[in-house]
């Protein structure tokens, strides 16, 4: 039997030596301000005993991360009815790439670049009022984690909705193709709110549960999403949750991940475990660089993978 503790422990200390952290995103504003020396992790176990080390409390900007969430949220609202407005593939391209949206008639690749979140900002907006659809992700983040002292940090989001010019372009371009319904600066009120949700490492990790679990939240038994729906989320995660650095984390790492450019990183292993990692700095592609390692060195001493029995 692996001794969990140890493990993490072990993977926090050799963290903060490494030596090459990678580079915290800049075209956010506070964002650029983090220090990149934090480090931190926690693994959250079927049975709900969790394992955490490092700076496992401490709030970070979990930004694409969100967008597990709002998918799960816009599949609860439409259905399969998403799929006409978003497709399911790869990218290959980076997070917030416009070109593919030419070719493709204003429909992004998949729900996880920022094209596609947006798209699922347009579309509950078509059922809430923009405060609404806020609240309604924040309550839904919340009871995800059992946790109410979950919140969104609105000088995030509004340094997001200052320089955020790259969304705006890409939300016109799709309105161009009538793929974004509502006015731009509302969907992207909603989306910018959504990706500033401040959490830390547990609170994220507690969040995922139910994607460990089949769709159904261990700790209260009710069910967040059929297991169909949960098995889908996971695959797209695997297959497109980290931008295009997607097939190098599955070659790494071997498990269904989403990252965000605040250094977090959401994964699950099915039926084992929930599992969050945050550290602010960079690799090339946007994702986490020790992030990705200390998850690499994880499943190498846990032998955790959805390509093997266990
Ligand atoms: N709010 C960020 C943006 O739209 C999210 C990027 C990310 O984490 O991938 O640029």
């Amino acid at each position: 039997m692996v001794d969990l503790q140890t493990i993490v422990d072990e993977i926090a200390a050799e963290m903060a030596q490494a030596t090459e952290r990678g580079a915290v995103a800049s075209y956010i504003p506070d964002l650029a301000r983090i220090d990149p020396a934090h480090f931190g992790i926690a693994v959250i176990g079927h049975d709900g005993v969790s394992y955490a080390a490092g700076d496992a409390d401490t709030a970070f900007s979990i930004q694409s991360v969100s967008k597990v969430f709002s998918l799960t949220m816009t599949l609860g609202a439409v259905g399969d009815a998403l799929w006409r407005r978003v497709g399911r593939e790869p990218s290959g391209s980076a997070f917030n790439s416009i070109v593919q949206l030419e070719t493709e008639q204003g429909i992004p690749r998949n729900p996880f670049i920022n094209a596609g979140a947006i798209v699922m900002c347009d579309i509950l907006l078509g059922r809430y009022e923009p405060r609404e659809a806020i609240a309604q992700f924040l309550r839904f983040v919340r009871a995800l984690a059992g946790d109410d002292g979950i919140v969104i940090d609105h000088k995030v989001a509004g340094g997001e909705q200052e320089t955020g010019f790259r969304n705006v372009a890409l939300a016109n371009y799709m309105r161009a193709f009538g793929n974004i319904q509502h006015a731009v600066d509302k969907v992207l009120g909603i989306y910018f709110h959504q990706c500033a949700l401040a959490m830390n490492c547990r609170q994220l990790a507690l969040a995922g549960r139910f994607l460990m679990n089949g769709g159904r939240n261990p700790a209260t038994c009710r069910s967040v999403v059929s297991p169909q729906r949960a098995r889908r989320i996971l695959s797209l995660m695997m297959t497109c949750g980290h931008y295009d650095g997607s097939g190098e984390f599955a070659f790494r790492v071997g498990l269904p991940g989403k990252s965000g450019v605040g250094g977090g990183i959401l994964a699950i292993v099915p039926g084992i475990a929930s599992i969050a990692v945050w550290s602010p700095g960079l690799n090339e592609r946007g994702n986490s660089q020790l992030g990705t390692l200390a998850l690499e060195r994880l499943v190498q001493r846990t032998g955790w993978s959805v390509f093997e029995p266990v």
